[in-house]
């Protein structure tokens, strides 16, 4: 039991280090009312196929995998899984990471010829002791375990790839160049997990991986505080382990909003060229609260709850042109 004289030690201590007691720590305001939220436009869709899981009473850790499986198998969104943009040699390599609410994790990275990662993700969580397998082995594995291979090359990325070719400018994810899926959801019995699936960035060299299956980069859940996602230039969230930093920025206190903006403005004070990249955090907490920041203004994000679908301007920390 937490004595009055503890308490006080304890209040004049975290004043004297300017931080605030762990969210966890004031009085409970748990809700158990299911939300989902997740990055961008296509989230939409996505968050309607996990709001179907989390509305019948399902685990917020099947709603993300079964939410994020719908952009990863649309060739039209062309930054995810089937139809994703390929890498400078033209293979369509992808990246993706699961976490739930008892900190358990799977990540893939470097994947090819499998239209599902998150679900290859799932797997390694659910059935290795592992946390992350990559390229070749993460195939085999998938293979092993009854995924087929298939092309994931569409007609369109292909001839956006040939194109590419005639002048290999190298791209760098900015305002009008990125599109990563990830996913965040508070079950009925107040559970948080997160999913988060990627082609990476178009053209990239052969061999990059990117934040997106970087557990604490782009993605993270403390199911006692809340979780976080992100997309952008992922290359600047494992610099300075975005999405962990944007969780524990909410257990001191913060609400999602804020949080994100403290990632964006860490990224801001330490990394000299972020004026020229994008990245978008977004972040849930244990309450139900959620909110997103921005380096670029253009990064929105879907939000399904009781109340229905939402499509939100996340704000940004330039304001552009
Ligand atoms: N974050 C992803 C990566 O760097 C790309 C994106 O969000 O568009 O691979």
């Amino acid at each position: 039991m937490t004595t009055r004289r503890k308490f006080l030690q304890l209040s004049a201590l975290t004043s004297a280090l300017g931080v605030l007691l762990p969210s966890s720590a004031k009085a409970s305001t748990k809700s158990n009312s299911p939300i989902v939220v997740s990055t961008w436009e296509h989230g939409l869709p996505a968050n309607a196929a996990a709001w179907n899981v989390l509305s019948s009473g399902g685990l917020a850790i099947d709603a993300v995998e079964a939410g994020v499986r719908i952009p990863e198998a649309d060739p039209e969104v062309r930054t995810v899984g089937y139809g994703g943009y390929p890498d400078s040699e033209g293979n369509v390599t992808l990246d993706a990471c699961i976490m739930d609410e008892n900190m358990n994790c799977g990540s893939v990275a470097y994947l090819q010829g499998i239209k599902h990662p998150i679900s290859v993700a799932r797997r390694v969580m659910d059935k290795t002791p592992h946390v992350m397998l990559v390229g070749e082995g993460a195939k085999a594995f998938a293979l092993q375990q009854g995924f087929i291979e298939e092309n994931l090359l569409t007609a369109e990325a292909k001839t956006d790839w040939k194109n590419w070719l005639k002048t290999r400018k190298v791209q760098q994810i900015n305002i009008e160049n990125h599109d990563t899926i990830g996913m965040l959801a508070l079950d009925k019995k107040g559970n948080l997990s997160g999913a988060c699936t990627t082609s990476g960035a178009a053209y990239k060299l052969p061999g990059r991986v990117g934040d997106s299956p970087i557990i604490g980069s782009g993605l993270y859940v403390d199911n006692e505080v809340g979780a976080a996602t992100a997309t952008g230039m992922g290359e600047l969230m494992m610099k300075t382990v975005g999405c962990h930093l944007v969780v524990e920025l909410m257990r001191q206190g913060a609400s999602p909003e804020e949080a994100c903006k403290g990632a964006v403005e860490r990224i801001a004070l330490k990394l000299g060229d972020y004026k020229v990249f994008q990245v978008g955090f977004l972040a849930l907490n244990k309450q139900g609260e959620y909110g997103a920041h921005c380096i670029q203004p253009g990064f929105n994000y879907a939000v399904h709850d009781g109340n229905g679908a939402q499509l939100i301007d996340g704000k940004s920390l330039l304001k552009g042109a």
